[in-house]
């Protein structure tokens, strides 16, 4: 219930226009009912043969009724479909609205596949929900409330029956429809988020199904789940046949239920022969409204559970929020780490434990350690991904949770092991870090970041994930993004890890150049002209266990040497 209220206070800018939707709706049913009641005048009246002129007022009412119908239809579905659309981007925006500040650490519960459900089909569930939840029982109620009306006219018992019959087929077959199909929306719901979930880890993970021989496995897994919704939508179709046959079964029973009320009523003259077959046919018309409403409340059960989906991942407190009042990001940027610790959430080991370093303006330090280690996770809590749980960063003096997060991250330069290009052409995938960048600006650090050659193609297409560029290339485009982006701090988590042996070098040598005169922080596992740091602090299992320069870690016999010793095998042995 508090689902459907959230939902409705959504669309609540929207009512004025569902109620005069609901009552063209209303319109356009009562003129279907109109014509129906004229022709069946004009025929009934024709055959006694009287004269022409006495049919004059039924052709004008079939005129005005046929004529009324279609234009109250057309300006029915105009409206009701720019609600529909409205609802649409109303709910697309507020969605990625709420979803921005939970990336990355609120998001990581999600599969993306059960993500991607979420923002495609349950939205599109949601934008029905005038058009197929909250229209049809209007309008069904309008034309309930003035067939008791036209009926009570001829005699109350007619109209306390019609009243009966369409409770029955407004509330008694939908409640009986809802109850047989309890279960079935949502489980065809869950059943297309499963196969989301699965198309998508078989397109992106193709390689390793083969790989390990689990296609058939996988392969199986989207079957069941396709079966299982199969089954459901059969379940689904039988029970719609089902409230059909039942409204069609209420329609004949009010019928006879209306003639045998109103035919006694011919003799003492207070009803007609013709008035009779108008009433017939508008009873049998009432009952159009009402084939609709088993569905709505079907809907209504998809509607809530889409929008219960859509709430949970809203209702998710994000990781960080931007203070109130937040402090301009210093120009003295010292970096200063104190007793910083960070547990992942359900994790019952320590990522970091008790770190405490300083970064000076200027310096250049790596950051080593072998893998899992925690040289990510110092990355996630400088970029406030993470909250740290004990200890703090502070950059020139000021706790980091004191600066708008987007400030932060404006200056600090990330580049990381995988760049994540969009599909689209180079020049949006650069002006993500600097909107107002002109074209000079661009081809500047196209240049710097060596690719020139990408001078020319600004608006080339960079393909899906970037496919249509070499690793060495997305790894230049993030430089070229970095650039851009003027940030006086970078940190460069594995950037070069993922190229070879001559790419990393050249890549290598560009980020040297790059970094010239600002604040580095290099993350890496593989120990490669280390010389070149100011300091370098030693990870292990979230601990720093050594720090210093490279002739003075290698003067150690510590982790550090180790390290260098294992992946300098062939040039000792050499
Ligand atoms: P490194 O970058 O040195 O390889 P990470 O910082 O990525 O190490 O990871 C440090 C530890 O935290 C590892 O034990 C890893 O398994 C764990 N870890 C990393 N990310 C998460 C996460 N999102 N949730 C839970 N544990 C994580």
């Amino acid at each position: 219930m508090k689902t459907l209220f959230r939902l409705t206070g959504l669309v609540k800018p929207y009512f004025f226009w569902m109620a005069l939707a609901a009552l063209i709706g209303f319109a356009t049913t009562g003129s279907g009912i109109g014509l129906l009641m004229t022709s069946a005048y004009i025929i009934a009246k024709a055959a006694l043969q009287p004269p022409m002129v006495t049919l004059q007022l039924g052709i004008a009412g079939v005129r005005f009724f046929g004529l009324a119908r279609g234009i109250f239809r057309y300006a029915e579905r105009l409206i009701s479909h720019n609600i529909t659309f409205k609802i649409l981007a109303k709910l697309r925006l507020w969605f990625y609205d709420a979803i921005e500040p939970l990336a990355p650490a609120r998001l990581m519960h999600f599969k993306s596949g059960d993500l991607l459900q979420r923002v495609i089909d349950d939205i599109q569930s949601l934008e029905n929900i005038y058009t197929r939840v909250l229209g049809p029982p209007l309008t069904a109620l309008l034309v309930a409330a003035l067939m008791w009306f036209l009926l009570g006219i001829y005699s109350m018992q007619a109209a306390v029956l019609i009243l009966c019959f369409h409770t029955l087929a407004g509330i008694g077959v939908p409640l009986l429809t809802r109850q047989l199909s309890r279960g079935v929306q949502v489980g065809i719901m869950n059943h297309k988020a499963e196969q989301q979930v699965l198309a998508l880890d078989l397109f992106q993970g193709i390689g390793e199904l083969q790989l390990y021989g689990k296609m058939p496995a996988h392969l199986a897994a989207m079957q069941s789940a396709e079966t299982g919704k199969l089954q459901l939508q059969r379940k689904n179709a039988i029970i719609e046949g089902l409230h059909e046959s039942l409204t069609g079964l209420l329609m004949n029973g009010a019928l006879i239920a209306i003639l045998w009320a109103l035919i006694p009523s011919i003799s003492t003259g207070a009803v007609n022969g013709i008035s009779l077959t108008v009433i017939t046919l508008a009873v049998m018309a009432s009952f159009e409204p009402f084939l609709p409403l088993p569905s709505s409340l079907k809907h209504l059960e998809a509607d809530r559970h889409a929008g219960e989906r859509l709430f949970e991942i809203l209702d998710a407190k994000p990781e960080t929020v931007a203070p109130a009042s937040p402090l301009p990001f210093p120009g003295e940027h010292t970096i200063q780490a104190e007793q910083l610790s960070f547990t992942y959430p359900g994790s019952i080991t320590k990522a970091l434990n008790n770190l405490t370093f300083t970064v000076l303006p200027g310096e250049h330090i790596a950051i080593v350690g072998p893998s899992g280690a925690g040289k990510s996770t110092i990355t996630s809590l400088f970029m406030r991904f993470w909250n740290s749980n004990e200890g703090s960063i502070s950059i020139g003096g000021h706790n980091i949770s004191r600066f708008d997060p987007e400030e932060l991250r404006r200056n600090i330069a990330l580049v990381s092991q995988r760049t994540y290009l969009f599909a689209e052409t180079i020049r949006e995938n650069l002006t993500l870090a600097a909107p107002e960048s002109t074209d000079d600006d661009l081809i500047k650090a196209l240049t710097d970041a060596g690719l020139s050659h990408f001078t020319s193609k600004l608006d080339e297409w960079c393909g899906q994930h970037g496919m249509k560029l070499s690793g060495g290339e997305r790894q230049r485009i993030a430089i070229a993004r970095i650039l851009l982006q003027q940030a006086p701090i970078m940190i460069l988590d594995e950037a070069t890890a993922n190229l070879d042996g001559v790419t990393e070098r050249e890549v290598s040598k560009t980020l040297n150049a790059i970094s010239a005169g600002k604040t580095l922080i290099t993350i890496t596992h593989r120990l490669k002209a280390m010389e070149q740091y100011d300091r370098i602090l030693v990870l292990e299992k979230g601990i720093i266990v050594e720090q210093g320069m490279h002739g003075e870690l290698m003067a150690g016999n510590g982790l550090y040497r180790r390290m260098w010793e294992l992946q300098h095998v062939a040039e000792i042995a050499g």
